[in-house]
């Protein structure tokens, strides 16, 4: 043999970890888009992904109208260099058009948003002409066809809209209402069913005993999932008990359309965690090269999928945010969405050992000169839950980095994005 090393599959080598980008691209692979569909009222669809496309059958605007509020004339009337002399001869208002049709020395008072009346093909600003009595004045210098808003300029008839696979956000339900269209098929919400294992863990009402901590992972996760809009099923806390896994698990599945939960994916685990998953399903234990988080277990037990991130606060939500969440959304049929990602100076050092991907919590601000940097929330333990509530965005610090010196240009993921 040579004294070349045998390439293996990272995930299969005891001590290898799984790229962060591998991982993203295999968590893509195990999930579908559920089928399904409903038809809501477009102010129902509200935060729900399209199911088909969206077809114009009308133009908007459904007329040629005035971008302004002034007269309409015929541009064949508008003067190379003198002043010209043009009668008014009515009014076009929004919802009430000039019946008549324009003649040579003619011009229209008009209004925003009104119909450009037969024979005129240009609009000027009313403070830029000058009336006297039923006649106006125009000089020279205005263009043909200025101020006048075209039919279909913004949608045609039969052009495609919207495409399925959209959100439905404020944007789509004005275009959805301005195209007269009542009601639209949406995809059927996804049902995520999600508990915590641990022995230590009590939730909020409980009194704490020695050795014991409240349940905070249901609490972010309940936050991170109502934001995508799906059902969500809280089965609790589950003791880290052989039975109680088990049937937690087969519920869950039962019930839902992917399962989360949180902890008992490290090793050292009570090894039927991890037993009783091989069992009902198919559940892959990654260590992925990324902190915080490496730990997480990913796969399907029945038609369920199922997302095991780790029980770190920090970490649980990190693992959502990066793996689970673009998982969910593919499964909500969702089109798949822009991720910003800027490169800022970082003001403050930041620690880091090459090997892993980091996402460090960072304050994202406008420096004295108005310009963008980051700098750190502080401490960056995977147990620090208020990181990430002081933080606006992800300091991505890739792999190979082997920490940050003040100065340094850093990429960030802005929060906002996240949602
Ligand atoms: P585990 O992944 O179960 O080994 O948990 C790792 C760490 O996260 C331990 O310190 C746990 O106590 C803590 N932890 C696990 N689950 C939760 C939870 N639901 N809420 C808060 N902390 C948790
Ligand atoms: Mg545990």
């Amino acid at each position: 043999m040579s004294d070349k090393k045998v390439k293996q599959n990272c995930d299969s080598m005891s001590t290898g970890l799984l790229s962060v980008d591998e991982a993203k691209k295999r968590i893509l692979e195990t999930v579908a888009p559920v089928s399904g569909q409903e038809k809501l009222s477009i102010r129902a669809a509200l935060n729900r992904v399209l199911a088909d496309d969206v077809l114009s059958t009308i133009n908007v605007p459904p007329y040629d109208n005035s971008a302004m509020d002034g007269y309409a004339v015929s541009s064949e009337d508008l003067p190379d260099n003198n002043e010209r002399q043009l009668q008014v001869v009515g009014e076009s208002f929004a919802g009430s058009p000039y019946g008549g049709q324009l003649c040579s020395g003619q011009a229209v008072r008009i209004m925003t948003g009104a119909m450009i009346p037969a024979g005129a093909d240009t609009v000027i600003m009313q403070e830029q002409v000058r009336r006297e009595d039923d006649n106006i004045f125009i000089g020279p210098g205005h263009k043909k066809n200025a101020n006048v808003r075209y039919i279909g300029e913004d949608m045609r008839i039969g052009q495609t809209i919207l495409t399925r696979g959209k959100l439905i956000t404020p944007a789509e339900l004005g275009i959805l209402a301005s195209l007269g269209i009542p009601e639209v098929k949406v995809m059927r919400k996804l049902r995520v069913a999600f508990f915590s294992t641990g022995d230590e863990l009590r939730s909020v009402g409980e009194p704490l005993d020695e050795g014991q901590i409240y349940d905070s992972n249901r609490y972010t996760l309940y936050g991170m999932l109502q934001r995508l809009h799906v059902d969500i099923v809280d089965m609790g806390v589950i003791a880290d008990r052989r039975d109680d896994v088990r049937e937690a698990f087969k519920t869950a599945a039962d019930i839902a359309d992917a399962v989360i939960t949180s902890g008992g994916v490290s090793v050292g685990e009570a090894d039927y965690v991890k037993e009783t998953l091989e069992q009902l399903g198919k559940v892959t234990f990654w260590r992925v090269a990324m902190k915080p988080g490496k730990p997480m277990a990913i796969g399907s037990i029945d038609k369920a999928a199922f997302f095991g991130v780790p029980g770190n606060p920090v970490s649980a939500m990190a693992v959502f945010y990066q793996f689970v969440q673009p998982a969910l959304k593919k499964m909500m049929g969702m089109q798949t969405s822009f991720t910003t990602i800027l490169k800022v100076p970082c003001m403050t050092a930041l620690k880091k050992a090459p090997g892993r991907l980091e996402y460090q919590r960072g304050i994202l601000d406008y420096d004295e000169n108005g310009e963008l940097v980051v700098k750190t929330t502080g401490v960056q333990g995977s147990h620090i839950l208020t990181s990430m509530s002081q933080a606006n965005c992800f300091i991505i610090l890739p792999a190979e980095n082997d920490g940050v010196i003040a100065g340094d240009v850093v990429e960030v993921q802005p929060f906002t994005d996240l949602v």
